[in-house]
């Protein structure tokens, strides 16, 4: 069983009941940091060999919680092509190389979409959106807030 648990008050929710933006005991002016953070139990590590990492590691996300997996396959692949169209490539697993110079494994994420890791991260965040979407849960007059520099915020804005 997988649970969203509230850093700032230690509360668990379900996540098919509860969303993961904002924690349901947080209060105006409590001063508590109700951050809900996934804790996937009873889950193994994903063994299988796709190269798109989000497609690899989609048992480990909510919202596999939300869709089943062939609907969640289909949802990464559509965002993965749209963002294809966009960059000329999607997101893909990346290299470790040996950096003898340094004595450890060095990951390479210059390959990936737009050069940065950051794309990643809101990746995750689309595929959650999305499955919301699909299983009618998305409400889409509340406001997404993105806590960024600017950039990620325009391009979640676009
Ligand atoms: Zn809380």
């Amino acid at each position: 069983m997988s649970a969203l648990v509230c850093h700032g008050c230690g509360q668990h929710f379900d996540p098919t009941e509860v969303l993961a933006f904002a924690c349901p005991a947080a209060r105006p002016g409590d001063d508590v940091d109700h951050v809900l953070e996934p804790v996937l139990e009873g889950r193994s590590w994903p063994t299988g060999r796709e190269s798109n990492p989000f497609l690899r590691h989609r048992s480990l996300t909510l919202a596999s919680r939300l869709v089943d997996d062939a609907v969640l396959v289909g949802i990464v692949e559509e965002l993965d092509a749209a963002v294809a169209q966009v960059d000329g490539a999607g997101f893909r697993v990346t290299p470790w190389t040996l950096c003898e110079p340094l004595g450890c494994w060095v990951k390479d994420e210059t390959g990936n979409v737009a050069g940065s890791h950051k794309g990643r991260h809101l990746m995750g965040v689309m595929i959650y959106l999305r499955a919301l979407e699909v299983c009618g849960r998305l409400d889409r007059r509340r406001p997404l807030a993105i806590a960024s520099c600017g950039n990620a915020a325009l391009a979640a804005g676009g």
